[in-house]
């Protein structure tokens, strides 16, 4: 195994989104900064580098085409939404246009008055691909970041389908970095409410781990650079208010912390 590799994709004051790998100690890292995006290019330093303190981190990957989710993919949390565990994984799809990064806030839609957290583990695709069989999924896996399935769960019961109660603007949270040297099979999952632990799991708990979830969704979908999963959330959801501060951390990968705004 190489060593952990951090992909991050940042913004400085005055200059256009760029991508660099994270180095060093927590509280102490660095952004070294890549030539390009490195879904499309091998690894080559452009000799500049960044405080993490200095930079502001955006969104560590733009989906090309789409967002897959999948519903009840944790048995306790399908219990706690009133549902069986499914026989296969139930799809469903994020606009890209949801994807937000680090920091950035939640928007509450003025139609909802019940807005909810869901932390997930996300995988990042990192080459085209359909049908691909369960072990050859990390060939096609670029690597994995923090996601939050922010749901409007009033809507998404009154719809009775999950595109608009999932896919508002900002409802798709990933980050802080794309880790690419990651074993997804027993990670820690929690979610944070303004600092009180709110879900807790492990990813050894997925109904469908990643290696079948990529194989089933890229049996209906082709799978394009950039495309994320998010693998279902642990139970323990609930709703979230405008201000509050909510976190979603995986072992091993880091925590994406965002805000909750009102439409205002
Ligand atoms: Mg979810």
């Amino acid at each position: 195994m190489s060593d952990p590799v951090r992909i991050a994709r940042f913004t400085t004051t005055d200059g256009e989104p760029r991508y660099g790998v994270v180095e060093g100690e927590p509280g102490a890292e660095v952004v070294a900064e890549i030539v390009g995006d490195p879904l499309y290019r091998p690894i080559q330093f452009t000799g500049d580098r960044h405080s993490l303190l200095d930079v502001r981190l955006l969104a560590p990957v733009i989906p090309r085409s789409k967002v897959v989710g999948v519903g009840r993919n944790y048995a306790e949390h399908a219990a706690e939404m009133g549902g069986e565990t499914p026989a296969e994984p139930v799809l469903f799809l994020k606009p890209n246009t949801a994807v937000i990064g680090p920091n950035d806030g939640i928007t509450y839609p003025s139609v909802s008055g019940e807005v909810h957290y869901e932390g997930e583990l996300a995988v990042v695709i990192g080459r085209i691909c359909k049908d691909v069989p369960p072990d050859r999924t990390a060939e096609v896996v670029f690597g994995y970041t923090c996601g939050n399935d922010v749901t409007a769960r009033d809507l998404q019961r009154r719809d009775g389908q999950w595109s608009r109660a999932k896919g508002f603007d900002t409802f798709a949270p990933l980050g802080p970095w794309i880790e690419t040297d990651f074993d997804p099979a027993d990670r820690e999952l929690s979610t944070t409410l303004n600092g009180e632990r709110k879900q807790h799991g492990r990813t050894k708990d997925m109904t469908f781990g990643v290696a079948a979830l990529v194989s089933y969704i890229s049996s209906a979908f082709t799978l394009l650079p950039g495309d994320v999963i998010f693998t279902g959330t642990p139970a323990g959801v609930g709703p979230m208010q405008p201000g509050d501060e909510v976190s979603v951390t995986v072992e091993g990968i880091g925590t994406l912390t965002n805000r909750v705004v009102s439409r205002g």
